[in-house]
Parts: C-alpha cells; sequence; structure tokens
C-alpha cells in the first residue's frame, strides 16, 4: 500500500498544446492518502481515465509526477508500480478457466499453491462465482466475465492500490448495487487504497469515503459525500450531485447583499470584498427551499407542476426564466399551486463567484 501523490501534474493529446483548451488534464496537485476508498466522479470525458492511466503508467503525463511514498515512479511501467486496474470491459484469457483466470495474476508474482487457492476462492465467494471456477471463461456471460475481470484485480492482497474504471458498465442493473456494497465491505477488510471511478452519483455517494469531483480536466472539490452535499465548492457540484441538484440562480449586489430579480435573498457566506466584475449566483438546494407561510413574505415564483414521490413531494416552479426546484415533506399541507413565494433557509444558501463558492 502507498500515499500517491500527483505533482505539477497536466496531460494533453496533442503534440504541441496552446491553449488550456488543449489539456485533458489541467494543473493537478494532490495526494491520495493510503488506505482511502476515493471515488473519482464526473461527466464523461473530464479527464477521469486519463488520470487513472497517468497513475497506472498506461499514460506518459505531459507534465508533472507521480510519487508512491515520496518516491517518483513516473518512469516506472505497471507492473513495477505493483498496482491493479479494472476497466469498463472485462479484460480476461478466454480460453482459460475461471479458476486459472483469477490465479493468474497470483502465479505471476510467485504466490505459493496453497496461498494462490486460498485467495481465488475467498475472491470467488465474494463475487459469487464459485460454481463456474472450472468452466472456461469464453463462453460466459457479459456479466459474469466482467465480474471475473473484477476478481482479477481484486485476487492481490500486496498491491499499492486497485483502480477500477466504470468497472459496473456491463453489469445488470440489480447486481450493481450488491457488487458495489461488496466492493465496500472489501475495502473495510483489506484496506488497501481504491480509486472508482464512475460518472454516476449514487455509485460514488456509497462506495467512498471521499469523492474527487472533476470537472473539464480539473478538480472541482474534494470531500466527503455529506460535504459535498451540504457546502458545494463549485455550482458544478452543487448542480451535478443532488437530484435534482441545487438551484441556481443569477444574483446581483445591492447596498444589503444579494438579490435575485430585486428581491434580496439571505446567504450564509456575504461577500466580505468583491472586485465588481464577477459573475455572481446564489446556490440554494431544493430541500431548503419551502414556500412562504401566510404573513411571510419571499421570492415571487410560478408553481408549473408537483410530483409525489411517495416519500416527498417535487415541485417544479420557475422565477422569471430561471428554473427551481423545491422538495417538500409528505404531510398535511396542500401543495401551491399558481403564483406563490419561496423562502430559502439562509444558513444552506450560499453566494457563487464566477461558479466558486465565496469564502466569508
Ligand atoms: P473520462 O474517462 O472522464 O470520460 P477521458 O480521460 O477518457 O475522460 O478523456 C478526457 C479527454 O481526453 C476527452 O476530451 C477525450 O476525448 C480525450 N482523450 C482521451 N483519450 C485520448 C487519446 N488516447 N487520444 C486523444 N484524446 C484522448
Ligand atoms: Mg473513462
Amino acid at each position: 500500500m502507498a500515499t500517491i501523490e500527483l505533482q505539477n501534474l497536466r496531460h494533453s493529446y496533442v503534440p504541441e498544446p496552446k491553449g488550456p483548451e488543449d489539456y485533458a488534464l489541467k494543473h493537478m496537485n494532490f495526494t491520495w492518502k493510503d488506505g482511502g476508498a476515493y471515488a473519482l466522479l464526473g461527466p464523461s470525458g473530464c479527464g477521469k481515465s486519463t488520470l487513472l492511466n497517468i497513475i497506472s503508467s498506461l499514460v506518459t503525463p505531459s507534465e508533472g509526477k507521480v510519487l508512491f511514498d515520496g518516491r517518483d515512479v513516473t518512469p516506472l511501467t505497471p507492473d513495477q508500480r505493483n498496482i491493479a486496474q479494472v476497466f469498463q470491459f472485462p479484460v480476461i484469457y478466454d480460453t482459460m478457466t475461471v479458476y486459472n483466470n483469477l490465479a493468474f495474476p497470483l502465479k505471476n508474482r510467485g504466490f505459493s499453491r496453497q496461498r494462490i487457492e486460498e485467495r481465488v476462492r475467498e475472491i470467488a465467494g465474494l463475487l459469487e462465482i464459485e460454481p463456474l471456477l472450472q468452466q472456461r471463461a469464453a463462453n460466459l456471460s457479459p456479466d459474469n466475465k466482467q465480474k471475473i475481470s473484477m476478481g482479477r484485480g481484486l485476487v492481490r492482497d500486496d498491491v499499492n492500490v486497485i483502480m477500477f474504471d466504470e468497472p459496473l458498465t456491463v453489469i445488470d442493473p440489480h447486481l450493481k448495487w450488491k457488487l458495489r456494497s461488496k466492493l465496500k465491505e472489501l475495502h473495510q477488510s483489506v484496506q488497501t487504497t481504491m480509486i472508482y471511478v464512475t460518472h454516476d452519483q449514487t455509485e460514488a455517494l456509497t462506495f467512498a469515503d471521499e469523492v474527487v469531483v472533476m470537472e473539464e480536466g480539473q478538480v472541482v472539490q474534494i470531500g466527503t459525500p455529506v460535504e459535498l452535499f451540504e457546502k458545494p465548492a463549485h455550482t458544478f457540484v452543487g448542480h451535478f450531485i443532488g437530484s435534482p441538484g441545487m438551484n441556481i440562480l443569477p444574483a446581483e449586489m445591492n447596498g444589503e447583499g444579494p438579490s435575485f430579480h430585486g428581491t434580496a435573498v439571505p446567504v450564509a457566506n456575504p461577500p466580505a470584498r468583491l472586485e465588481g466584475n464577477e459573475r455572481l449566483e446564489i446556490g440554494v438546494r431544493p430541500e431548503f427551499v419551502r414556500f412562504a407561510r401566510k404573513g411571510e413574505s419571499g421570492l415571487p415564483v410560478e408553481v408549473l407542476k408537483t410530483t409525489d414521490t411517495g416519500r416527498y413531494r417535487l415541485v417544479f416552479a420557475r422565477a422569471g426564466d430561471t428554473k427551481l426546484h423545491a422538495i417538500l415533506p409528505e404531510d398535511e399541507s396542500e401543495a401551491p399551486t399558481g403564483q406563490a413565494e419561496v423562502i430559502f433557509d439562509p444558513e444552506r444558501t450560499r453566494l457563487y463567484a464566477d461558479g466558486w463558492l465565496l469564502e466569508n
């Protein structure tokens, strides 16, 4: 196991990159703590696979270094880095039995016969593929092939890090949650550093202790699932995580503080100082929007529709051209219709400048 450090990393697939847009990975400094369960979360094309492949050395970064426990491993091969990587699509030997597929990484490293047998049985048990051990891999379903591929990644317990690149893409939905919780269980028992790449927030939030959120080649926030929910560092995080995501309203400053369409909106982070040319936005999650009670005044909206999920009610509204969601508890109260007014919880409403959360 090792602490993995990325130092001044940048990568471009273009031979002579000109602007930032030519970089698949923009400037990156980051340390993956030894033994952590990480998810790397971001939309397709944001650079997740590029980053994993740099850690495993399938890609050599244009600039910067990769260090394992303080040692520069940038020139080393995947084998020398002693890592396991599981890809989106199965990588297995079709002609071998399932048993031999799982045993292969251990044989390669000179493990004893007895140790191999133990580990293969253990991992096969975990992935529920024990009955398949003596079958040839060739004729198995895509699900089972991918389980073998995952097994090959998990079978060695002496690696520095195990990396999964969207490993559940080809897995049946009902199996997904099961495998995901197994991975989590496994991490808790072996404590090997794991990096799990996904574009799916549910996968990321259920697997990881810490989630690294990426957008357009850069890390926008690193935090626990709770931190990402409660205090998004960037409007992208607020919008990408949550269902529906955070409401984002264009804002301006008046003498008192931020306002939207002329209505003052109290926020938890009133800025001490602004340049004056920032693009300001107010962010509030639908969970922290409620309708004004009699005698209260709030932000005027038009309610478009309400859907009842059985656990809560989701209200779709708009204020001018700006869409707004509110999540209301299931209770006796009437869901408002037509013209209404909303109030944001001021402790959970924050101001963003050029996308980034303002510090106060
Ligand atoms: P993700 O895994 O998050 O979907 P990738 O790391 O695969 O993102 O891709 C990041 C960016 O780099 C994308 O714009 C993609 O088109 C580009 N890219 C990825 N691999 C290559 C490659 N081998 N050659 C050129 N461009 C690539
Ligand atoms: Mg990818």
